[in-house]
């Protein structure tokens, strides 16, 4: 599987085979999605069959797996990330691995898929969508778990995923009782990081409100917590664990000395 960083991958772990008919293609995609079912994404009263693409990247030594798809005749393409198998079926199975994987955390490209159209009833009747909506408040985020075991190994003892405010349904991800802190990992895209967010093109106007529901809602909690008592610390996903748990016991410490 390493071997590429050396060779860089051959041509058939990645390129279509030529002459392959687009009803091969087809079959190619639902093996690799582990059935047709798993490709489809309701978006109103359509049916849009998602697919992933395989390129090599310039230095050649890579391979990048993207989900894309059509809408109303125009493609459409998100990035999956980097997939390193010797075949291309094996790539094209790993890349939907991943799609299964980022929806599970709440940050799937599927959400992508669904962006263009307004929610509704149907919109999210596609399974994956619908975990990525779940997903958005969802818990042992990667990120999350990242910042948990380095806060542990420094000897930092805190609970997990509980409401630090009586009747507040606002969970943090991180609670000092004793001292009164309350750490909150934040998701880029869904908490609207400044560096990373970037605002959808299309259906501009609901992700927008949608973000920014998100983002009053986050001041809202760190008032109430504030008011409290409680010292609100927000940690950003693209955070380093080291730089965030530094953070963290600098909150811990400051509130048990004051
Ligand atoms: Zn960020």
């Amino acid at each position: 599987m390493t071997k590429w960083r050396a060779a860089g991958p051959d041509d058939s772990a990645w390129r279509c085979p030529p002459g392959m008919s687009k009803a091969d293609r087809a079959t190619e995609q639902d093996r690799a999605a582990g059935g047709r079912k798993n490709r489809a994404v309701s978006v109103g009263t359509q049916t849009i069959l998602v697919s992933v693409a395989l390129r090599r990247k310039r230095d050649g030594r890579r391979v990048y797996a993207y989900l894309r798809w059509s809408d109303r005749g125009r493609t459409a393409e998100r990035y999956l990330g980097e997939v390193n198998r010797t075949t291309r079926a094996g790539n094209l199975a790993q890349a939907w691995g991943l799609a299964a994987t980022q929806s599970s955390e709440g940050r799937s490209p599927l959400s992508a898929v669904g962006s263009v159209e307004m929610p509704s009833a149907s919109w999210a009747s596609s399974t994956a969508v619908r975990a990525v909506m779940q997903g958005n408040k969802g818990r042992d985020t990667r990120p999350e778990l990242a910042v948990r075991s380095s806060a542990h190994a420094v000897g930092l003892r805190y609970r997990v995923g509980v409401s630090p405010l009586p009747g507040v349904r606002r969970t943090a991800d991180m609670v000092f009782p004793r001292v009164k802190v309350a750490v909150f990992v934040d998701g880029c895209f869904w908490h609207g990081c400044p560096e990373h967010h970037r605002p959808a093109r299309r259906n501009a106007e609901f992700w927008a409100a949608k973000i920014g529901g998100n983002v009053a809602r986050d001041a809202d909690t760190d008032a109430r917590l504030q008011q409290a008592g409680w010292t609100v610390v927000r940690i950003w996903e693209h955070e380093s664990p080291t730089t965030a748990v530094s953070r963290i016991s600098a909150a811990v410490r400051g509130s048990a000395v004051s």
